[in-house]
C-alpha cells in the first residue's frame, strides 16, 4: 500500500518504505531501541498506514543516532537512517516540536559543528550544547578528562575550516 506519506518520505529518503515485510530484525538490533516509544520496525509501519501526525512528532526520529546497524541487519537493504533523517526534516519543515528535550538543539549544534570544522568535534559541541541546553556541566568532566588523557578528545579541531566539498553539502541549507 502507497500512502502518500509512503510517496514523500520514499523521496526525501531516497528509499523504498513499501519494501519492508516487518521482519522486526531492524527493531532487534537497535541500541537506542530500549529509549525509543515504537522503534524502527513500527515506525516504518505508521509511515505505510500514512500515520503523519504520529510518526513526525515521535520522539524516536529524534533519538535515533544514524548508527546503521538496521541498515547492516535489513534483509531488503532499507537504510533506516536515511529514512529518519528524511522524517526529521519533514517535521522541521512542517513547524513539528521536536519529541524530545533538546534534541532540535543538539541536532543543530551537530550539523553546525560539521558545516564549520568539516568534522565532529566532541569538546567543542558537547561543552556548547551543555552551556545552551543547561545540563549542569561538570557532571561529565571526570569522564572526559579520561578521553581527553587517552587521546580520544582531542582539545582543538583538526582543520579551523571544513574543506570544500563539505561547505559545498551545506550551501542553501537552512540548520
Ligand atoms: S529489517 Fe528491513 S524489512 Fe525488516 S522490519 Fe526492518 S526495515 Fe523492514
Ligand atoms: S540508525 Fe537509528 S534506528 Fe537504526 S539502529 Fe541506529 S539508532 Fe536504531
Amino acid at each position: 500500500m502507497e500512502t502518500n506519506l509512503v510517496i514523500e518520505v520514499d523521496r526525501v529518503s531516497s528509499q523504498q518504505v513499501e519494501q519492508c515485510y516487518h521482519c522486526h530484525k531492524c527493531t532487534a538490533g537497535c541500541p537506542i531501541v530500549g529509549a525509543m516509544t515504537y522503534g524502527p520496525d513500527l515506525l516504518l509501519r505508521m509511515v505505510s498506514l500514512g500515520q503523519t501526525e504520529t510518526v513526525l512528532r515521535s520522539r524516536d526520529i529524534w533519538l535515533c543516532v544514524g548508527c546503521f546497524t538496521c541498515a547492516t541487519r535489513c534483509p531488503n537493504d532499507i537504510d533506516i537512517a536515511a529514512i529518519m533523517d528524511g522524517l526529521r526534516r519533514m517535521a522541521l519543515e512542517r513547524g513539528f516540536p521536536a519529541g524530545e528535550r533538546d534534541a532540535l538543539l543538539f541536532h543543530r549544534l551537530f550539523l553546525g559543528v560539521i558545516q564549520r570544522f568539516g568534522r565532529s568535534h566532541e569538546a567543542f559541541m558537547l561543552g556548547l550544547f551543555k552551556f545552551l541546553s543547561r545540563v549542569p556541566l561538570m557532571n561529565d568532566v571526570p569522564a572526559g578528562i579520561g578521553l581527553f588523557v587517552r587521546g580520544k578528545i582531542p582539545l582543538l579541531p583538526e582543520h579551523f575550516r571544513a574543506p570544500a566539498p563539505v561547505r559545498r553539502l551545506f550551501q542553501g541549507k537552512r540548520l
